[in-house]
């Protein structure tokens, strides 16, 4: 991906003030500009979480593809908090630095050179391997559909697709690990 733009939305003087990533070209604001649908990722902080909650909604619409991240310091404690967060359409819910920094990498790692278009949000060029990457880390907190797998090589109807992508495309040389639901 070429050096996407990241959009962190915070209030005066909070941690996130210097926050910085090297695969982005960093804007920091204190209201979502409407230009945040060329945004590949937005960070949100503040500790109001109906504000919150709003500009996620807003960055979602906005911006279907972006990889919405809602950073609040009770995203680990508030388990209300973080279920709604999901339903506004955060794709992740942390108070962890770290943990953002980790997932902003695996964004701009995805390669879109490919001809697959994800069913959930409409992120185009996907190739089958970064699909196999994308879909857990965009949605795994977001409703399974069913319908045809868009891997033009396979196209089987499936009445759950992440778990079909789990199971049957795994990229070459990784092994299926077995969830057990223990
Ligand atoms: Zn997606
Ligand atoms: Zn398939």
């Amino acid at each position: 991906m070429d050096q996407g733009v990241l959009l962190v939305c915070h209030v005066d003087g909070d941690e996130l003030s210097s926050f910085s990533n090297p695969s982005f070209t960093v804007h920091h604001c204190t209201s979502l500009p409407t230009s945040a649908v060329s945004a590949s990722a937005c960070l949100l902080a503040r500790s109001n979480r109906n504000d919150m909650f709003q500009k996620t909604r807003d960055a979602r619409m906005q911006a279907p593809t972006t990889f919405v991240i809602f950073y609040h310091q009770d995203a680990t404690e508030d388990a209300l908090l973080r279920e709604e967060a999901f339903e506004c359409g955060a794709n992740m819910v942390t108070c962890y630095v770290p943990h953002v920094q980790e997932a902003l990498n695996r964004v701009a790692a995805q390669q879109l050179q490919g001809n697959i278009t994800c069913p959930w949000c409409g992120l185009q060029g996907l190739t089958p391997e970064s699909f196999y990457l994308h879909q857990p880390l965009y949605h795994i907190y977001h409703a399974n559909i069913d319908g045809y797998c868009p891997i033009k090589a396979c196209r089987a109807s499936t009445s759950n697709l992440a778990r079909h992508l789990h199971h049957t495309h795994p990229p070459p040389g990784q092994k299926v690990e077995e969830r057990t639901g223990h």
